[in-house]
């Protein structure tokens, strides 16, 4: 069964609630990256022109375990959304508070952000009382959390039950599930997974299932030292548990094809975030730790991804933050972005913002909103939130 789009309702006189991902960084309660808002505009200006009455936008923010933390109010989201939109955006004093349908009965409020949906437990132990108040401020429901579409929380699962043929899945909704599936149905060949980060245990099931369907993974980052010491490397003070190197093995024991692909040189450094030292070999020093891949692995992961048709993309290269480390992770990012016909998707929080500072976004096919949520995809090939928007709960 496929999606209900919401581009194609009649929103004439309907009160629309729609779930949002405006889970942003935040420092001294200001937003430091304001993608995962920007990315919902177009949704709400598609159901302001579509004639909606009223839109009642609602997110959770961090991770306030069930307890209002000022800390963590959608305030600076509010504000954003307010000179994004040049109009007035009433954030309300809780989500379920009895003054939310007053606010909502006033002819001149057209734009409501609900306060963190995480301030109440019973948003994480996906409670249907709790999703029934939410529900019962709307005629529409539209899901645009692709980021929360892997959790089984109230407002992504047990609300669709209080919206019999009236779910449907936002504009950002749509193009993360047409892009993904794309990637996990019929990925075009040579199809190269790049997969960087801290964890192999965040990331293994991921890796086992496109170990199936891809031609080369491309392995950076921390990442890479559990699999070179469990091919017999040494890998000095880098990160690397003996959990994740068990891992690593028994991924490696599956490649029976030789699809995994390891640097060959490092910087390396010798404390966490020190000077950079060039490492030339695939062995690293008793007292260096690797950082970044180094320019052989760039040249040598250059020429499996310039045939690509299809790429994705998970995990930075190495400590991108530091600029000493970074410049695996950004010329990686720059050979991707310039492949040409070929389906470019990033996803992940890290890997998307080097694609963002690097300013070569429009260059990815599909940058993904959601990091934890496009591997669960890839890995189970559904999502609970995507379940329950197609098929109900
Ligand atoms: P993940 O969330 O698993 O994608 O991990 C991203 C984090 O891994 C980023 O904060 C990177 O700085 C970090 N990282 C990547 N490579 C290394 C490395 N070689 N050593 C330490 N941290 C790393």
């Amino acid at each position: 069964m496929a999606l209900q789009l919401i581009q194609d309702v009649d929103l004439n006189r309907k009160k629309v609630l729609v779930r949002c991902d405006f889970n942003v960084p935040l420092e001294n309660g200001k937003i430091t990256d304001t993608t995962r808002v920007d990315l919902v505009i177009p949704t709400i200006k598609l159901l302001l022109e579509n004639g909606a009455d009223k839109i009642i936008l609602m997110s959770h923010l961090g991770r306030p375990k069930g307890k209002p933390s000022a800390d963590l109010s959608l305030e600076p989201v509010a504000d954003y959304l307010a000179q994004k939109l040049n109009q007035e955006v009433v954030l309300t004093e809780s989500a379920i508070k009895s003054g939310v349908k007053e606010l909502l009965g006033l002819s001149k409020i057209k734009i409501v952000l609900l306060e963190n949906l995480r301030f109440h437990s019973e948003e994480e132990n996906n409670d249907s009382d709790f999703a029934r108040q939410l529900a019962s401020y709307a005629d529409v429901y539209v899901n645009e959390a692709f980021g929360a579409a892997h959790r089984k929380h109230a407002s992504v699962h047990s609300i669709i039950q209080f919206f019999p043929r009236s779910t449907y899945a936002g504009l950002l909704m749509q193009k993360e599930v047409s892009s993904l599936s794309k990637i996990i149905e019929s990925p075009q060949k040579p199809f190269v997974a790049v997969v960087g980060g801290a964890k192999v245990s965040d990331k293994i099931k991921t890796l086992e299932k496109l170990l199936i369907s891809v031609d080369h993974i491309l392995i950076g980052g921390a990442m890479a030292y559990p699999f070179l010491k469990a091919k017999g490397y040494t890998v000095g003070k880098s990160l690397c548990s003996e959990e994740d190197q068990k891992l690593a093995s028994s991924i490696l024991k599956q490649d029976k094809a030789g699809k995994i692909k390891l640097p060959q040189d490092h910087i390396t450094s010798l404390s966490f975030g020190g000077e950079a030292i060039e490492c030339p070999a695939q062995n690293i020093a008793e007292n260096e730790m690797g950082l970044d891949i180094g320019q052989k692995t760039i040249e040598y992961y250059s020429e499996f991804l310039s045939s690509a048709k299809t790429v994705f993309w998970n995990g930075p290269m190495g400590l991108f933050e530091n600029k000493n480390f970074s410049n695996g992770t950004f010329e990686i990012c720059k050979t991707i972005a310039k492949l040409n016909d070929c389906f470019t998707l990033v996803g992940g929080g890290d890997s998307v913002s080097a694609v963002m500072q690097s300013g070569l976004a429009d260059e990815f096919s599909h940058v993904s909103s959601g990091g934890g949520a496009s591997l669960e995809f890839i890995e189970k090939g559904q999502l609970p939130g995507v379940q329950a928007l197609k098929f109900g709960v």
